[in-house]
């Protein structure tokens, strides 16, 4: 069990004890834990040349690189933060983030440099601009200097939520936060907390995400080796396994794509231990799918959010039974060292079975939101994070997440959680996807709305769907209306966007939200 719990000495270890294994490599490049500690520390040194201090901002535009994690690593050993900006940004959304920040600095990959500068032409005070070929020049002629590393609870990493409710909110988190993180740094007696030497993890998805750098953090944990991709793709994922990746962690939407995928007939999967996923809501037939098709790995449902780090309930793989197991609905039970309680409105702890609002107290809740001091104390009260997420727990203590609060449909006041109603009409034959909204109803108040992504080759009969969800669904449940789309809008993190398929039953009219 390692007791380390900043960057700085996660890094030191690995370097001293498994100094040639290999920590991160992407295509030809592969570094070791060696290369990471020297490489480390000259960017310290320049860092500190660029008069950059513990404290300040600095920020990546970009896929996922090396460099970015170099960059981050080194950063949060001094204690500057480094800020992953989205690469699907626009110029003045990016131009928002980096004013917000205040970021003094902006690496950017190759083809994100136009990008950049645009960005901040739009600025009084733009950051100084480098490209990441740039940065890894400059940084190795510069020597590795000593200095003095950051503490446990010094800030080094700043997310932006994924912006699937509304505008994206910077998560400030510190060392302590991001190696609470219980999936990797052996602190637990779960069999998926303990890591052998020779394990590799898939880092895929967005760096910009905590699934995406929340990974590349584990592996630090873990003392093993991330294999980095530049963005997700099913091809890639196969690639990963054929690599004799170990671990993964991909979003439900990615998860579909991968095992749907030609390559998933012929693919050796026998490597593959964890298989984590989660992040948004899975469709029960799909996890099924799933399920069988990696059988030998253990699955690992996750749920968390940005603003705790990532993962805080798990769901082990001992509940993924495919047969009468109503477990396989729920989110998971709270990690070690972390509760989970359902509210109220006014804060009351509920019952069991009870749905309400779904807190965490956790030594992964973020320090707060950078400059909402209002929503940080909206969200963080007394150490409980707010997640906005329904949901009931049973007397096990496992969650059961409905959907998010905002995304609530009350019809004929009936509470109808759009994820279930999903789930219900997933399994559908022309059916590849599906996303449920609420829609103004004069009679009902919200009517329940399904939008459909038809299969390739197969069509939408609306009163097809709706025969199929009524066997599957209590009445109330039962969508009034099907309308059919090419493809669903999704955030760059793969999640569905509702308040977008909202928008245009809505215009004139408030919604109202709970
Ligand atoms: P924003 O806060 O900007 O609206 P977001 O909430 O999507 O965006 P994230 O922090 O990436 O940003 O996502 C956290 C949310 O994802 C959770 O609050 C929850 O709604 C959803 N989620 C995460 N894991 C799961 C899971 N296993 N099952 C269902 N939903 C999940
Ligand atoms: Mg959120």
């Amino acid at each position: 069990t390692s007791k380390a719990i900043t960057f700085d000495q996660f890094i030191r270890q690995w370097a001293q004890e498994r100094p040639d294994n290999v920590a991160m490599e992407q295509e030809e490049r592969v570094l070791t834990f060696a290369d990471l500690e020297e490489h480390g520390r000259r960017i310290v040194t320049w860092l500190q040349a660029q008069g950059l201090a513990k404290g300040d901002r600095i920020s990546w535009l970009g896929k996922n690189e090396l460099t970015y994690f170099l960059m981050f690593y080194a950063a949060a050993r001094l204690g500057i933060v480094t800020v992953p900006i989205g690469w699907r940004l626009t110029a003045p959304e990016i131009a928002y983030i980096l004013g917000d920040t205040g970021a003094k600095l902006l690496v950017c990959g190759e083809e994100f440099l136009d990008t950049a500068h645009k960005a901040g032409e739009r600025l009084d005070s733009p950051p100084q601009i480098v490209t990441s070929q740039d940065f890894e020049r400059q940084v190795a002629d510069t020597p590795a200097d000593d200095f003095a590393p950051a503490g446990p609870d010094d800030a080094v990493l700043q997310l932006y939520t994924s912006g699937t409710t509304g505008n994206p909110k910077g998560a400030v988190l510190s060392n302590r936060n991001l190696f609470s993180l219980r999936l990797a740094n052996g602190a637990d007696d779960q069999p998926w907390s303990t890591w052998e030497e020779d394990e590799a993890i898939l880092v895929c998805m967005p760096c910009a995400h905590i699934g995406g750098t929340g990974l590349g953090i584990m592996a630090i944990a873990g003392g093993v080796r991330a294999i980095v991709q530049k963005e997700f793709s099913p091809e890639g994922v196969h690639d990963g396994f054929d690599a004799g990746i170990t671990r993964l962690f991909i979003v439900p939407a990615a998860l579909q794509m991968v095992i749907q995928h030609p390559r998933a007939k012929e693919t050796d999967f026998s490597r593959v231990r964890y298989v984590m996923y989660g992040a948004a809501p899975i469709p029960l037939e799909l996890l099924r799918e799933a399920v069988q098709t990696i059988s030998n790995a253990g699955f690992l449902q996750c749920y968390g959010m940005t603003e705790t780090t990532g993962t805080i309930a798990i769901l082990p793989p001992e509940d993924h039974t495919l047969e009468g197991n109503q477990r396989m609905r729920s989110a998971g039970k709270a990690v070690p060292g972390t509760e989970m309680k359902v509210v109220d409105e006014d804060g009351n702890t509920l019952p069991v079975g009870e749905v309400g609002e779904l807190c965490v107290k956790s030594p992964s809740n973020m320090l707060g939101y950078w400059n909402l001091d209002e929503a940080t104390s909206g969200a963080l009260k007394d150490g409980w994070m707010h997640t906005g997420d329904a949901a009931y727990m049973d007397e096990d203590g496992y969650a059961y997440i409905q959907d998010r609060i905002k995304d609530m449909i009350i019809s004929g006041g009936e509470n109808v959680y759009p994820a279930e109603v999903e789930s219900g009409i997933y399994g559908h034959p022309d059916v590849a996807e599906v996303a449920v909204i609420g829609v103004p109803d004069q009679k009902w108040g919200e009517a329940v709305k399904a939008v459909c992504v038809p299969k390739p080759g197969h069509s939408i009969d609306a009163g097809e769907i709706i025969a199929y969800a009524r066997e599957h669904l209590a009445p109330y449940k039962v969508p009034k209306t099907i309308d059919v789309i090419e493809a669903l809008p999704r955030n760059p993190s793969g999640k569905i966007l509702r308040r977008e398929l909202r928008a245009p039953y809505w215009e004139g009219q408030e919604r109202q939200v709970n």
